[in-house]
């Protein structure tokens, strides 16, 4: 580069700066989904309706039966880190909220057409706000909110080229859904494709009953409780037993908090849990929740906040790790024993 075509530095457009922003956080429609489901989930949703077309490109479509959003605060909700769930420092320490960054609906509106129909709690009359104009206009339904996202990707075609077919798109919304749907059992889900059901989990009462719907029964059938307590982290759930092993590691599910994750020191100590067990590449399936004191755990390390860190990663290993190898040791309920005699 020469002294003559140096550009002086200029400040980004805010538009430009929310492209580009948008790039870390919404790769994918199933990106999309997974945004929207976290803050229909924040909002305390018991029932949440995703509608798509076209694998998502076309439409995505998240409809929720929370706490909505106030009118006067429709088009704050697009700024760019704007945000209810934290608003200090010390918040974000301790955050319990799936979002916080105040950056997922801005980030989509630069990069797709928005819209958000809301009815807040208590109030009589909904509202919907167009992304592109700004525009409200009051509008029917019941409290809550719906967050529509048409033609994602129609400003950034370099983005668009890198989608895979709408079958692939939507597998990967579908499996998006399904990491909410394990996590959140209370909340009913369903899912809509091009105006047909495509999937449908019914709140259910029990952990247990919702592996069963949203992965197999034989999930559950093929795997031992998982329950240990102890210092500041508690780990629950459901470790398969070494003959549900498979090739593939698709059936793996790990939660901090609520929020899927996949980290280092998580799958290492599951590895380690089965290192006797389980031979050769065969990827054992589980379905683990770590509950940990927030302050222990640092969310804020990735835009999509699947990645995590932990304050002391010995600690939660050592947990996890015992956790599997006393489920795998103890006898299974169900399983025959010799009647005495
Ligand atoms: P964040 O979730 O990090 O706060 P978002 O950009 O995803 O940021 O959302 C911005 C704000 O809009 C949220 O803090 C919340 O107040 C509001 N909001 C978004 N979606 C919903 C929803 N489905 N129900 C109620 N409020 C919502
Ligand atoms: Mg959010």
């Amino acid at each position: 580069i020469t002294p003559s075509e140096r550009r002086p530095i200029r400040e980004l457009p805010d538009e430009l700066i929310s492209q580009i922003a948008a790039g870390e956080v919404v790769e994918r429609p199933a990106s999309v989904v997974r945004e929207l489901l976290d803050n229909a989930l924040d909002a305390g949703a018991s029932q949440i309706t995703v509608r798509l077309a076209s694998g998502g490109v076309r439409l995505i479509s998240v409809e929720d039966d929370g706490l909505g959003i106030p009118r006067e605060e429709l088009t704050v909700a697009l700024r760019r880190h704007a945000t209810s769930k934290i608003a200090s420092l010390n918040d974000l320490e301790t955050v319990g909220t799936m979002g916080f960054r105040g950056e997922a609906l801005a980030a989509i509106n630069a990069i797709a057409e928005l819209s958000i129909l809301s009815r807040f709690t208590g109030s009589d009359t909904a509202f919907a706000l167009d992304g592109r104009t700004g525009e409200l206009r009051p509008v029917a339904r019941s409290t809550g909110t719906t967050v529509e996202v048409r033609e994602l990707f129609f400003a950034t075609p370099a983005r668009r080229k890198f989608l895979k077919t709408d079958a692939t798109e939507l597998a990967h919304c579908i499996e998006a859904v399904r990491r909410h749907a394990l996590a959140r059992p209370e909340v009913g889900f369903s899912v809509w494709h091009d105006g047909k059901l495509v999937e449908q989990w019914r709140a259910a009462t029990t952990r247990e009953q919702r592996l069963a719907d949203a992965l197999s029964d034989e999930f559950v059938a093929q795997s031992v409780a998982v329950y240990r307590e102890g210092g500041p982290v508690r780990v629950v759930g459901r470790a398969g037993i070494p003959d549900a092993a498979r090739s593939r590691g698709d059936q793996q599910f790990f939660y901090v908090n609520g929020r899927f994750v996949r980290d280092k020191v998580l799958s290492h100590a599951v590895r380690s849990a089965y290192e006797d067990v389980l031979h050769g590449q065969r990827q054992p399936i589980y379905a683990l929740y770590l509950e940990i004191d927030p302050a222990r755990v640092d969310v804020n390390v990735h835009p999509t906040k699947i990645e995590v860190r932990f304050r002391d990663g010995r600690e939660v290993h050592q947990a996890v790790r015992h956790a599997i190898e006393d489920a795998l040791a103890a006898p299974r309920a169900g399983d025959a024993v010799a009647p005495a005699g």
